[in-house]
């Protein structure tokens, strides 16, 4: 299955290492790729490297602020693209959190996303894709779409990230 969790609102990371927990419980082998996001200043990655060993990797420089910066971002990507690709057979679900946020920012490109989905579909693997802006075509071809809406968040009356809560 191609599972898409997306939108504006939080939960998605949150979503993903749900997805995570509960595929681990059902005995199944799990890959938890990030996009975009650093190493070490997530919560989810600390524990999901304990669970996963060399299964996770966080590959990402962060925030894509300035255009010069383009290059180093896309040749991290590309790095993850390729562990991705390395675990692909090893494992009966693969997450790739931020992986359409990287779309979006054009570091990831349709095609590279869409081998792979093929892929995962030839090899009878999960897929979990997150980030914001899903395009249509991807919601097309995937089997579950969660659009997370945002009610209300803490950012808006100026609360600052709490660890725990938003990393
Ligand atoms: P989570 O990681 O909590 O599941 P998410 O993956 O849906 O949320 P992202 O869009 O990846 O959310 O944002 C990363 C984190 O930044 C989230 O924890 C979210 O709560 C927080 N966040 C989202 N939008 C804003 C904002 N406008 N200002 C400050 N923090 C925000
Ligand atoms: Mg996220």
């Amino acid at each position: 299955m191609i599972l898409v969790y997306t939108g504006n609102g939080k939960g998605k990371t949150s979503a993903c290492v749900g997805q995570t927990v509960r595929a681990l419980g059902q005995g199944l082998r799990v890959a938890f790729g990030q996009f975009m996001k650093q190493d070490g200043q997530a919560g989810e990655q600390a524990q999901l490297a304990r669970w996963l060993g060399q299964s996770f990797c966080a590959g990402g420089q962060g925030f894509l602020l300035r255009e010069e910066d383009r290059p180093r971002h896309r040749a991290a990507a590309g790095q993850l693209l390729a562990w991705a690709h390395r675990q692909l057979p090893h494992v009966d679900m693969l997450v790739l959190d931020e992986s359409l946020y990287a779309l979006q920012n054009g570091l990831l490109r349709r095609e590279e996303l869409e081998t792979l989905m093929r892929l995962a579909r030839e090899q009878g693997r999960h897929l979990v894709l997150s980030g914001r802006g899903a395009p249509d075509w991807l919601v097309e071809a995937a089997d579950l779409v969660t659009d997370m809406g945002e009610v209300k968040h803490p950012w808006q009356t100026g609360v600052k990230a709490t660890p725990g809560i938003e990393f």
